[in-house]
Parts: C-alpha cells; structure tokens; sequence
C-alpha cells in the first residue's frame, strides 16, 4: 500500500510495542532519559514505558487537575498499587493508615496484598456517626506517626464526605503523605492537589470515561520525586494502560466537564424527590440537610453540586417487607435503570447494597444509584411510576 498523508484532527492510534530508534546513541540517550521526562520523552522507546496516546491522554487531565503530571494506569487498582508501592521501602517502611470508609476492592487489596503478602504495618481508623472525629485522627496520627494517610472524597455507599483540608493540614503536621481517591468527587467538584493533598488517585473507569466501556486509573500530583518512582514502578510491573484504552479516553474526557455537571444536577433533584417518597425512609445524598457531612460537602465543593451517588432505603414493617419493596422496584424499572457493578455511566444504574457491602451494611432495603445524565423529566418519571407501584 502506497503510504499517504492523512489530514486526521486527531492523534492516530500508535499501537507499536517498539519504536524506530536509529543509532546506539540515540538509544542510550532514550534510556538514560526515561523516566527524567515529566510528559513527552524526546524518543519513545516501548509501549509498555511510554506511549503517545497515553501521554496524550494525560495532558488531558493534567488540565483538568491542574497538576504538574498525570500518569495513566490500566485500572483504578493499578493506580493504587503505583500510589501505595513507591512508598514501602522493605523493614523501613512505617505504618500505612488507612481510613475505613473506602472502596471495597482497595480494602481487599490492603488486606491480601499488603498485609498478608508484603508485610506491611497496616492501620485504620473509623468514623463515627457518619463523619470523620478530626481530634480523634489527630491522636491516632500522632502516636502512629505513619508514613501514608489514605483517604477517599466521597465515600461508597454511605456518601461520608472527608474534610479533605484538614485531614491533609494534620497529615503533613506529622510527616506523613496524603494519598486521596477522587473518583467520586471529580476535579469538577474538588482539586485536592490545592488542599495540600500528595498524591490524587481516580478510577477512570468511572466518570472520567463515562460510559462504562474501559478500565483505566490516574494518578496525579506535583512532587517531581514521586513522578519518577511512579513512572519506574509503572514501567517494572507493566501497570501502562493500552493505546486503544488510551484514545479512548481523551475523546470521552472531552466531554467530562459536560456531563459530571449533569449528573450533579440530576442527582441534587433526585435526591429531594425521594426524600419526599413515603415509602423511603432515608436518603444519603451529600447535598441534603440531613447527611452528617452536609456541610463539609457545601464549604469543599464551593456549591458546584454533591456528586452523583445516591443512597436510599426502603421502609417496611420488618426485613421481609423492606426486601421485597427492593426487589419490587428494582424489577419496575429494569427496563430502563439496570443492575450494574460499576458508577459513573450515561444512564442511571442501580445496585443493590445488601447484596455487595452486606457484612458492613446489612439494611436490606437499601439501593445505591449512580445517576446518570438523561433527561431529569423521564427520569424522575421512571421512579415515580415505580414507587407508585409498590
Ligand atoms: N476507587 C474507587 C472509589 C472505585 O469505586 C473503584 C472501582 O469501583 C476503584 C477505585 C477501582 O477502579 P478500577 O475498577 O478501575 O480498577
């Protein structure tokens, strides 16, 4: 095939394992220089170190963070395990504190990876009453004197919004890093790197792709040291996301700001209308009165929304009742609100939180939504034709 010049907007996708690199001396140079490079490296050497596309896709997000680097991993969990590796350092290594209210896979990966595999001095601490007791972390901190704080914005499924500025502001009192998952809150609602936060995790999976067809992680910060051992673990365990993945990604993240806003939006309303619904005994929702870190949510987000996770639970006269009104509506509205393991997609989905965080949150009528941009109209059309039905 003869080779042409294709006029494409965009950056074509570079599927090379190895690229072209001519002379010893350029190679030598291209080694030497690897992880010394914050984004573009002047030569690229192997896909699974750096790829255009990848590259590509984090200045992307780097605008979106505002960061001086992003690195893109090919899950939430590979950009977790880059965060938390660079800082064991074999018998050296201090305690690592964990607060409790986190992604569920994270504290399966605490628990059978880095304790019971690598030995690490693991420790947590718990809210209290749906909130996070500031004082009380700061006793804890004290004595520990841990090497990591690991916290999460908005946490699943109970929406606990940590007080991000002062969890970082009493870490750094006693010399240990913030690591924060994001994936929740977005930077459309929080930039914790301007909190005085380390490092910043997401899952891209979630509402940086939006629509649920690819896993991805990031990891951001500003701290040129961390880059670089981020860059080489990176590099070592092959955590790189694909070039497809890669593509993929900074054409969705194109329209992220558009529509993380929606779903915010969408989710304040639904919020109050199911806290209106006589069959619903409670909502947990960050932007309602009545959620414990309401107003840790309100100064945070500087009134731009409450995110797009929802929490309700059914009322009845007992855990039978309340399971079969679940089970009802979650039958009502399968046609248009599915059943999905994941959050952050176009639709409104639904799970089941019995069924999933059964042993920390038994209630059995309670349903976590992820809330989609649809239209608000049809959507709460959805749910009111269900909740009449029951
Ligand atoms: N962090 C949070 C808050 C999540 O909800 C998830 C997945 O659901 C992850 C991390 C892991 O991300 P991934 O599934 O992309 O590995």
């Amino acid at each position: 095939m003869k080779k042409k010049e294709v006029n494409s907007a965009r950056m074509p996708i570079y599927r090379d394992a190895g690229f072209e690199l001519f002379d010893a001396e350029t190679t030598a140079n291209a080694f030497k220089q690897e992880t010394e490079n914050e984004r573009e490296p002047d030569n690229y050497i192997y896909s699974r170190y750096r790829n255009p596309n990848v590259v590509s896709a984090e200045e992307e997000i780097m605008k979106l963070e505002g960061c001086n680097w992003t690195l893109l991993t090919q899950s939430g969990m590979s950009a977790i395990d880059t965060a938390l590796s660079i800082f064991q350092h074999g018998a050296q290594t201090r305690p690592w504190l964990f607060f409790t209210e986190i992604y569920g896979g994270t504290i399966s990966f605490i628990e059978s990876v880095l304790r019971n595999r690598r030995g690490i001095d693991i420790q947590y601490f718990t809210p209290e009453n749906g909130t996070y007791n500031l004082a009380d972390f700061e006793k804890v901190i004290s004595k520990l004197k841990p090497e990591i704080v690991y916290i999460e914005s908005v946490s699943n499924p109970m929406v606990i919004v940590s007080d991000v500025t002062e969890i970082a502001a009493i870490a750094k009192k006693y010399g240990a890093k913030t690591m924060l998952d994001n994936t929740f809150a977005t930077p459309w609602l929080l930039k914790p790197l301007n909190e005085g936060v380390d490092i910043v995790i997401h899952s891209a999976t979630k509402y940086f792709s939006g629509h649920g067809n690819l896993t991805a992680g990031v990891i951001c910060g500003n701290d040129a040291d961390i880059m670089k051992q981020a860059i080489e673990y990176r590099k070592f365990v092959g955590h790189m996301l694909s070039p497809d993945d890669a593509y993929r990604l900074q054409t969705q993240i194109q329209t992220f700001e558009l529509r993380f806003s929606k779903q915010c939006i969408n989710a304040s309303q639904l919020a109050v209308y199911l806290n209106s619904n006589p069959l619903i005994k409670k909502v947990w929702f960050p932007g309602l009165k009545s959620h414990p870190t309401h107003l840790i949510a309100k100064k945070l987000f500087r009134g731009k929304g409450y995110g797009a996770m929802i929490t309700f639970d059914f009322d009845g006269k007992d855990s039978n009742e309340k399971r079969s009104r679940r089970d009802k509506f979650i039958k009502l509205v399968s046609d248009k609100i599915k059943l999905i393991p994941t959050l952050g997609d176009p639709h409104t989905i639904l799970m089941p939180v019995e069924a999933v965080w059964g042993a920390k949150y038994p209630e059995p009528g309670m349903i976590r939504l992820s809330v989609g941009f649809e239209d608000y109209g049809e959507l709460e059309k959805i749910f009111r034709k269900a909740l009449d039905n029951i």
